[in-house]
């Protein structure tokens, strides 16, 4: 029997990235809304504070954007990050729009019915169509290699040129499509992703041949991921009988760790379920 997505149901760079990651680990949290109480990581008051770091952070930053400024002097938990900005702000942010947590959804005709969304942390452009797409890390640096496999690298300038004709009434040619990562716990360093056309095609057709795959797989043909570095952080462990891959939060390997705001976003959606536990 095929598989039956959720009523409305959007894809989004976290729910892809599982995917990928893991079909059974898609499976149990999206297609079943499984619970499943093993903890993303110990101690939990680590993942608790950083998790909160993160989100103090994203909200000072939307404010910000939005033009207002903090009241000095700033939550404690998050001064460190707040004079990190002020000393190191991204370069060459466009002036003429600015919009913070930005959410867009589109269904373009390659993803064959399916809804695609990206929430970009900023969203600045000019009106000469130069666009720049900024995301907040309060996490290990990554790789550049790593973060350029990531999903939200793929999906983040992908749907920005997909929803273009509606967002600023005429398409907007990838080269002038730029993402960057900001990184909080690395003194303000950035990695920039400048986007171009072939990228667009090439993500097109990953993120096409990702739902194609998915689409194709039955009900109960969602095998487990074959990287236990996937298992490390999730909270199935338990469920797939794979507690011994559990991980301290300890980050000996940022490549691997799930960024804060996949695990937010993972959180957010299973705090609505009452016997969650994280
Ligand atoms: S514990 Fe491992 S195999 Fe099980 S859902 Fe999570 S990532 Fe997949």
């Amino acid at each position: 029997m095929p598989i039956e997505l959720p009523p409305a149901f959007a894809f989004s760079q976290t729910s892809l990235q599982d995917f990928a990651d893991c079909p059974r680990r898609f499976q149990l949290r999206y297609l079943l809304a499984q619970s499943y109480p093993s903890p993303l990581a110990e101690p939990l008051a680590d993942l608790e504070r950083s998790l909160a770091r993160g989100e103090r952070f994203h909200r000072l930053m939307e404010r910000y954007w939005r033009g207002i400024q903090p009241a000095e002097p700033v939550d404690p938990l998050i001064a460190d990050l707040w004079a990190t900005f002020r000393a190191n702000p991204p370069a060459d942010v466009p002036q003429a729009f600015r919009r913070p947590e930005f959410s867009l959804s589109v269904k373009p005709a390659w993803a064959r019915g399916a809804r695609l969304t990206a929430k970009y942390d900023l969203l600045a452009y000019d009106l000469d169509g130069e666009a720049l797409i900024i995301d907040w890390k309060t996490s290990e640096r990554p790789s550049r290699a790593a973060l350029e496999r990531r999903l939200q690298t793929v999906l983040y300038p992908l749907l920005l040129v997909e929803a273009s004709p509606r967002l600023f009434g005429a398409p907007l040619p990838p080269e002038r499509v730029r993402l960057l990562y900001w990184f909080g716990e690395s003194d303000g360093a950035t990695e920039l992703f400048a986007y171009n056309s072939a990228r667009y095609v090439a993500d097109q057709e990953r993120v096409g041949a990702l739902l194609a795959r998915l689409r194709a797989l039955e009900v109960d043909e969602f095998p487990l991921t074959a990287d236990l570095r996937h298992c490390r952080h999730c909270q199935y462990r338990a469920l797939c009988e794979r507690e011994e891959a559990a991980s301290t939060f300890e980050v000996d390997d940022p490549d691997a760790f799930p960024d804060l705001e996949e695990l937010r976003e993972v959180i957010a959606a299973a705090a609505a379920q009452d016997d969650f536990v994280l």
